[in-house]
Protein backbone atom coordinates (compact mmCIF):
# COMPACT_ATOMS: atom_id res chain seq x y z
CA UNK A 1 0.00 0.00 0.00
CA UNK A 2 2.63 2.01 0.60
CA UNK A 3 4.22 2.27 -3.05
CA UNK A 4 1.13 3.92 -3.77
CA UNK A 5 0.59 7.65 -4.20
CA UNK A 6 -3.31 7.92 -4.09
CA UNK A 7 -4.86 5.90 -1.05
CA UNK A 8 -8.86 6.72 -2.19
CA UNK A 9 -9.59 7.08 -5.66
CA UNK A 10 -12.79 8.09 -7.58
CA UNK A 11 -12.61 6.43 -10.96
CA UNK A 12 -15.13 7.54 -13.77
CA UNK A 13 -15.62 5.32 -16.35
CA UNK A 14 -17.71 6.68 -19.37
CA UNK A 15 -20.89 4.24 -20.51
CA UNK A 16 -18.61 3.50 -23.80
CA UNK A 17 -15.31 2.28 -21.72
CA UNK A 18 -17.96 -1.03 -20.70
CA UNK A 19 -18.74 -1.33 -24.49
CA UNK A 20 -15.60 -2.54 -26.16
CA UNK A 21 -15.62 -3.01 -29.60
CA UNK A 22 -19.33 -3.10 -30.00
CA UNK A 23 -21.15 -0.11 -30.56
CA UNK A 24 -24.14 -0.63 -27.80
CA UNK A 25 -24.74 -2.14 -24.73
CA UNK A 26 -22.39 -3.44 -22.53
CA UNK A 27 -19.29 -6.17 -23.66
CA UNK A 28 -18.36 -9.40 -20.93
CA UNK A 29 -14.77 -9.25 -22.10
CA UNK A 30 -14.50 -5.40 -21.31
CA UNK A 31 -16.19 -5.94 -18.11
CA UNK A 32 -13.56 -8.78 -17.29
CA UNK A 33 -10.59 -6.61 -18.53
CA UNK A 34 -11.87 -3.54 -16.31
CA UNK A 35 -12.06 -6.06 -13.70
CA UNK A 36 -8.43 -7.17 -13.76
CA UNK A 37 -7.18 -3.88 -13.69
CA UNK A 38 -8.86 -2.85 -10.85
CA UNK A 39 -8.46 -5.76 -8.79
CA UNK A 40 -4.62 -5.19 -8.99
CA UNK A 41 -4.97 -2.02 -6.44
CA UNK A 42 -7.93 -3.28 -4.87
CA UNK A 43 -6.08 -6.62 -3.72
CA UNK A 44 -3.30 -4.03 -2.38
CA UNK A 45 -5.74 -1.62 -0.07
CA UNK A 46 -6.85 1.14 -1.97
CA UNK A 47 -10.06 2.53 -1.84
CA UNK A 48 -11.82 2.37 -4.98
CA UNK A 49 -15.03 4.65 -6.40
CA UNK A 50 -16.35 4.31 -9.11
CA UNK A 51 -18.81 6.75 -11.08
CA UNK A 52 -19.97 4.76 -14.76
CA UNK A 53 -21.54 6.73 -17.74
CA UNK A 54 -24.56 5.28 -19.43
CA UNK A 55 -23.92 6.74 -23.23
CA UNK A 56 -23.58 2.99 -24.21
CA UNK A 57 -27.18 2.87 -23.48
CA UNK A 58 -29.13 5.88 -23.64
CA UNK A 59 -28.04 9.23 -23.23
CA UNK A 60 -30.97 12.09 -22.39
CA UNK A 61 -29.50 14.48 -25.00
CA UNK A 62 -30.11 12.16 -28.18
CA UNK A 63 -33.72 11.44 -26.53
CA UNK A 64 -33.99 15.03 -26.60
CA UNK A 65 -32.76 15.33 -30.33
CA UNK A 66 -35.34 12.74 -31.19
CA UNK A 67 -38.27 14.96 -29.43
CA UNK A 68 -38.43 13.47 -26.59
CA UNK A 69 -38.77 15.65 -23.30
CA UNK A 70 -35.13 16.54 -22.08
CA UNK A 71 -35.68 15.95 -18.48
CA UNK A 72 -37.70 12.37 -19.02
CA UNK A 73 -34.63 11.23 -21.27
CA UNK A 74 -31.99 12.16 -18.83
CA UNK A 75 -34.05 10.11 -16.73
CA UNK A 76 -33.50 7.24 -19.14
CA UNK A 77 -29.67 7.90 -19.05
CA UNK A 78 -29.40 7.88 -15.24
CA UNK A 79 -31.26 4.46 -15.49
CA UNK A 80 -28.66 3.31 -17.61
CA UNK A 81 -26.04 3.94 -15.49
CA UNK A 82 -27.95 1.90 -12.87
CA UNK A 83 -27.38 -1.21 -15.20
CA UNK A 84 -23.88 -0.16 -15.80
CA UNK A 85 -23.11 -0.65 -12.40
CA UNK A 86 -24.80 -3.78 -11.31
CA UNK A 87 -23.13 -5.28 -14.37
CA UNK A 88 -19.52 -4.12 -12.96
CA UNK A 89 -20.82 -4.77 -9.62
CA UNK A 90 -21.91 -8.72 -11.14
CA UNK A 91 -18.19 -8.80 -12.47
CA UNK A 92 -16.10 -7.61 -9.30
CA UNK A 93 -17.66 -10.14 -7.35
CA UNK A 94 -17.22 -12.81 -9.68
CA UNK A 95 -13.98 -11.83 -8.84
CA UNK A 96 -13.67 -12.28 -5.21
CA UNK A 97 -14.18 -8.17 -4.80
CA UNK A 98 -16.59 -6.65 -2.37
CA UNK A 99 -18.67 -4.24 -3.84
CA UNK A 100 -21.81 -1.88 -3.62
CA UNK A 101 -23.87 0.24 -5.69
CA UNK A 102 -25.13 3.41 -4.56
CA UNK A 103 -28.27 5.03 -6.61
CA UNK A 104 -28.70 8.34 -6.23
CA UNK A 105 -32.55 7.51 -7.17
CA UNK A 106 -34.28 5.44 -4.91
CA UNK A 107 -34.67 1.96 -5.85
CA UNK A 108 -34.15 -0.04 -2.79
CA UNK A 109 -34.80 -3.30 -4.15
CA UNK A 110 -31.94 -2.46 -6.40
CA UNK A 111 -29.16 -0.79 -5.29
CA UNK A 112 -28.44 1.21 -1.42
CA UNK A 113 -29.53 4.60 -1.47
CA UNK A 114 -26.91 7.04 -1.86
CA UNK A 115 -25.76 8.22 2.17
CA UNK A 116 -21.80 10.52 2.08
CA UNK A 117 -21.61 8.89 5.18
CA UNK A 118 -22.34 5.11 4.23
CA UNK A 119 -20.03 5.55 1.05
CA UNK A 120 -17.39 6.44 3.35
CA UNK A 121 -17.85 3.43 5.42
CA UNK A 122 -18.23 1.41 2.69
CA UNK A 123 -14.96 2.57 1.25
CA UNK A 124 -12.73 2.25 4.75
CA UNK A 125 -13.88 -1.45 4.88
CA UNK A 126 -12.56 -2.34 1.84
CA UNK A 127 -15.50 -2.66 -0.63
CA UNK A 128 -15.47 -0.93 -4.32
CA UNK A 129 -18.77 1.68 -4.01
CA UNK A 130 -20.09 2.43 -7.12
CA UNK A 131 -22.27 5.60 -7.34
CA UNK A 132 -25.38 4.99 -9.87
CA UNK A 133 -28.02 7.23 -11.12
CA UNK A 134 -25.90 10.02 -12.22
CA UNK A 135 -26.54 12.99 -9.66
CA UNK A 136 -29.95 11.90 -9.63
CA UNK A 137 -30.91 15.34 -11.57
CA UNK A 138 -31.27 15.64 -14.76
CA UNK A 139 -29.22 18.44 -17.46
CA UNK A 140 -26.28 16.92 -15.58
CA UNK A 141 -23.55 14.52 -16.35
CA UNK A 142 -22.11 11.57 -14.78
CA UNK A 143 -18.98 13.64 -15.45
CA UNK A 144 -20.25 16.38 -12.97
CA UNK A 145 -21.80 13.25 -10.73
CA UNK A 146 -17.94 11.89 -10.34
CA UNK A 147 -16.51 15.56 -9.74
CA UNK A 148 -19.30 16.07 -6.86
CA UNK A 149 -19.03 12.64 -5.80
CA UNK A 150 -14.89 13.15 -5.27
CA UNK A 151 -15.53 16.19 -3.49
CA UNK A 152 -17.76 14.85 -0.95
CA UNK A 153 -15.99 11.58 -0.46
CA UNK A 154 -12.45 13.41 0.50
CA UNK A 155 -11.22 11.43 -2.73
CA UNK A 156 -7.47 12.04 -3.69
CA UNK A 157 -7.82 12.39 -7.14
CA UNK A 158 -10.40 11.84 -9.85
CA UNK A 159 -9.43 9.55 -12.88
CA UNK A 160 -11.20 9.69 -15.96
CA UNK A 161 -10.99 6.43 -18.15
CA UNK A 162 -11.55 6.79 -21.57
CA UNK A 163 -10.15 5.75 -24.70
CA UNK A 164 -7.72 8.72 -25.58
CA UNK A 165 -4.03 8.34 -23.82
CA UNK A 166 -4.75 11.94 -22.40
CA UNK A 167 -5.69 15.31 -23.66
CA UNK A 168 -4.72 16.89 -26.76
CA UNK A 169 -4.82 20.41 -28.00
CA UNK A 170 -7.37 18.87 -30.65
CA UNK A 171 -9.13 15.63 -31.56
CA UNK A 172 -6.08 13.29 -32.10
CA UNK A 173 -8.73 10.73 -33.74
CA UNK A 174 -9.78 13.78 -36.58
CA UNK A 175 -6.02 15.28 -36.10
CA UNK A 176 -3.30 12.95 -36.20
CA UNK A 177 -1.00 16.17 -35.88
CA UNK A 178 -2.52 16.55 -32.34
CA UNK A 179 -0.07 17.74 -29.42
CA UNK A 180 -0.81 15.69 -26.00
CA UNK A 181 -0.74 17.84 -22.56
CA UNK A 182 1.27 15.87 -19.84
CA UNK A 183 -0.05 18.55 -17.68
CA UNK A 184 -2.60 21.05 -18.39
CA UNK A 185 -4.30 23.84 -15.57
CA UNK A 186 -8.26 23.61 -15.18
CA UNK A 187 -8.46 27.11 -16.60
CA UNK A 188 -6.66 26.49 -19.66
CA UNK A 189 -9.22 23.12 -20.58
CA UNK A 190 -12.11 25.63 -19.66
CA UNK A 191 -10.91 28.39 -21.72
CA UNK A 192 -9.65 26.08 -24.57
CA UNK A 193 -12.90 23.97 -24.76
CA UNK A 194 -11.13 20.76 -24.84
CA UNK A 195 -14.21 18.87 -24.13
CA UNK A 196 -12.16 16.23 -22.24
CA UNK A 197 -14.76 16.61 -19.04
CA UNK A 198 -17.69 19.29 -18.99
CA UNK A 199 -17.50 22.76 -17.98
CA UNK A 200 -19.54 21.85 -15.11
CA UNK A 201 -17.40 19.10 -13.90
CA UNK A 202 -14.05 20.69 -14.42
CA UNK A 203 -15.09 24.14 -12.47
CA UNK A 204 -16.23 21.68 -9.48
CA UNK A 205 -12.92 20.54 -9.35
CA UNK A 206 -10.52 23.65 -10.13
CA UNK A 207 -13.22 25.33 -6.79
CA UNK A 208 -12.68 22.19 -4.53
CA UNK A 209 -9.11 21.59 -5.72
CA UNK A 210 -9.75 18.33 -6.71
CA UNK A 211 -6.96 17.09 -8.85
CA UNK A 212 -7.63 15.11 -11.74
CA UNK A 213 -5.91 12.59 -14.86
CA UNK A 214 -7.09 11.73 -17.78
CA UNK A 215 -5.53 8.46 -19.26
CA UNK A 216 -6.69 5.57 -21.91
CA UNK A 217 -8.09 2.40 -20.00
CA UNK A 218 -7.24 0.29 -22.96
CA UNK A 219 -3.66 0.83 -21.63
CA UNK A 220 -3.37 -2.77 -19.50
CA UNK A 221 -1.83 -1.79 -16.24
CA UNK A 222 -2.58 2.02 -17.03
CA UNK A 223 -4.65 2.77 -13.40
CA UNK A 224 -2.25 0.78 -11.21
CA UNK A 225 0.37 2.77 -12.66
CA UNK A 226 -1.67 6.27 -12.16
CA UNK A 227 -2.35 5.35 -8.96
CA UNK A 228 1.57 4.75 -8.15
CA UNK A 229 2.13 8.06 -8.82
CA UNK A 230 3.67 6.87 -12.40
CA UNK A 231 3.54 9.46 -15.27
CA UNK A 232 0.71 8.25 -17.41
CA UNK A 233 -2.16 10.40 -19.44
CA UNK A 234 -2.51 14.40 -18.15
CA UNK A 235 -2.94 15.48 -15.15
CA UNK A 236 -4.75 18.59 -14.83
CA UNK A 237 -3.86 20.81 -12.14
CA UNK A 238 -4.23 23.95 -10.69
CA UNK A 239 -1.19 26.03 -11.89
CA UNK A 240 1.09 25.35 -14.54
CA UNK A 241 4.40 24.15 -12.49
N1 LIG B 1 -27.68 11.93 -16.60
C1 LIG B 1 -28.46 12.86 -15.95
N2 LIG B 1 -28.02 13.39 -14.77
C2 LIG B 1 -26.85 13.04 -14.20
C3 LIG B 1 -26.04 12.10 -14.88
C4 LIG B 1 -26.46 11.56 -16.08
O1 LIG B 1 -29.53 13.21 -16.41
O2 LIG B 1 -26.50 13.54 -13.11
C5 LIG B 1 -28.19 11.28 -17.83
C6 LIG B 1 -27.99 12.09 -19.09
O3 LIG B 1 -29.11 11.90 -19.91
C7 LIG B 1 -26.78 11.43 -19.73
C8 LIG B 1 -26.98 9.98 -19.36
O4 LIG B 1 -27.52 10.05 -18.03
O5 LIG B 1 -26.78 11.58 -21.12
C9 LIG B 1 -25.75 9.14 -19.36
O6 LIG B 1 -24.68 9.81 -18.72
P1 LIG B 1 -23.41 10.37 -19.51
O7 LIG B 1 -23.82 10.94 -20.83
O8 LIG B 1 -22.66 11.28 -18.61
O9 LIG B 1 -22.61 9.01 -19.74
P2 LIG B 1 -21.20 8.75 -20.41
O10 LIG B 1 -20.98 9.77 -21.50
O11 LIG B 1 -20.15 8.92 -19.35
O12 LIG B 1 -21.28 7.35 -20.90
Amino acid sequence: MSDYKYHRVLLKLSGEALMGSSDYGIDPQMLERLAHEIKVPYDKGVQIAIVVGGGNIFRGLAGAASGMDRAQADCMGMLATVMNSLALQDCFERHGMMCRVMSAIEMHEVAEGYIRRRATRHLEKGRITIFAAGTGNPYFTTDTAAALRACEIDAEILMKATKVDGIYDMDPVTHPEATKFDSITYLDVLTRDLKVMDATATALCHDNHMPMMVFNIEQPGVFDKALRGEPVGTTVVEEEC
